[in-house]
């Protein structure tokens, strides 16, 4: 877990590194011809992200597989080849994915720049994390939060290569449209949840920015971090305050496993919904970070409506 002073810092160096880069005379070969610039992001969900603003200009590789757990993730020699490889870094920060600075260290790949998406996006909030001092990561759960992700993303990919800045405008421009329709789409369906069943209960705590944006109240977490077992004591209270609030559903996800779940569920009488996506796209039809938000919102209206 790294301070948000730390953060902070690490982000100021990866601008300078943006800077340094956005100096360079432009390359000679016509970017893109081989299948674009390499760019390495931690998880499938910023890669898809890059994936929409870049195009075929870039070429882009998640270091985390589709339903790997981000958070206890170790990379392997490939990935620290592929970071080794990269024309830019892209993480988010925050806690969720700080072992890619250590993967940077051992790729001897200092000078690429590193993107960080969480800390710091203005006008935002943050939310607090697991331990005392830390934000919680996963705040592209929330549709506008993703879309200010789209601009450091496009703004990421000017600076690496100046080239093709109308290209890169054009298509965050184009996505963010999208995002904005995906947006106005989860608001009218979680409307059609009654008020009072607009309640969570999820398996790791990445729900709170969604939560926020869209009128969800989070009843309980089953745990605070994945990779960390709860206590019997905060089991217990957990499933207090499940039958308290008459939560309907408990929702984990694919890349979690379910028997905590299974035992918080039978004995609070909750129906388990097993399949969210946050940290991770997977099977289709859930290949996108669109398709993610949307699956999730279509699991919800089901459970509690
Ligand atoms: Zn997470």
């Amino acid at each position: 877990m790294i301070s948000l002073r730390r953060a902070r810092r690490l982000l100021a160096t990866s601008l300078v590194g943006l800077a340094l880069l956005g100096c360079a005379p432009p390359a000679t070969t016509p970017i893109g011809d081989a299948g674009g610039i390499p760019v390495v992001a931690t998880t499938t969900v910023f890669g898809d992200l890059v994936k929409n603003v870049g195009g075929d200009l870039v070429s882009v590789t998640s270091l985390v597989p589709a339903k790997a757990d981000v958070h206890t993730f170790e990379p392997s020699p490939t990935d620290i080849r592929a970071v080794a490889g990269a024309r830019l870094l892209v993480m988010n920060g925050l806690g969720l994915d700080d072992w890619l600075k250590d993967t940077i260290v051992n790729a001897a790949a200092n000078d690429t720049p590193l993107l960080q998406l969480g800390p710091d996006l203005p006008g935002v909030e943050p939310l607090p994390g697991e331990v005392t001092g830390t934000e919680n990561p996963h705040l592209w759960m929330s549709v506008p939060y993703a879309s200010l992700y789209v601009d450091r993303i496009a703004a990421a990919l000017d600076q690496v290569d100046p080239g093709h800045t109308d290209d890169y405008a054009r298509q965050a421009a184009a996505y963010k449209a999208r995002l904005a329709e995906l947006d106005r789409h989860v608001r009218d369906e979680i409307d059609t949840i009654p008020q009072g069943s607009r309640r969570l209960v999820t398996f790791h705590d990445a729900f709170p920015y969604f939560a926020r944006e869209y009128g969800i109240q989070i009843v309980g977490v089953a745990v605070e971090a994945p990779g960390q077992d709860p206590s019997a004591g905060e089991i217990a209270a957990l499933i207090q305050a499940i039958k308290a609030s008459g939560v309907k559903a408990i929702f984990s996800e694919s890349q979690f496993p379910t028997q905590l779940v299974d035992q918080i569920a039978r004995e609070t009488g909750a129906t388990v919904v097993a399949s969210l996506y946050d940290d991770s796209l997977g099977d289709p039809p859930v290949t996108s970070y669109e398709a993610v938000i949307q699956w999730d919102v279509d699991q919800l209206v089901q459970a509690l409506r």
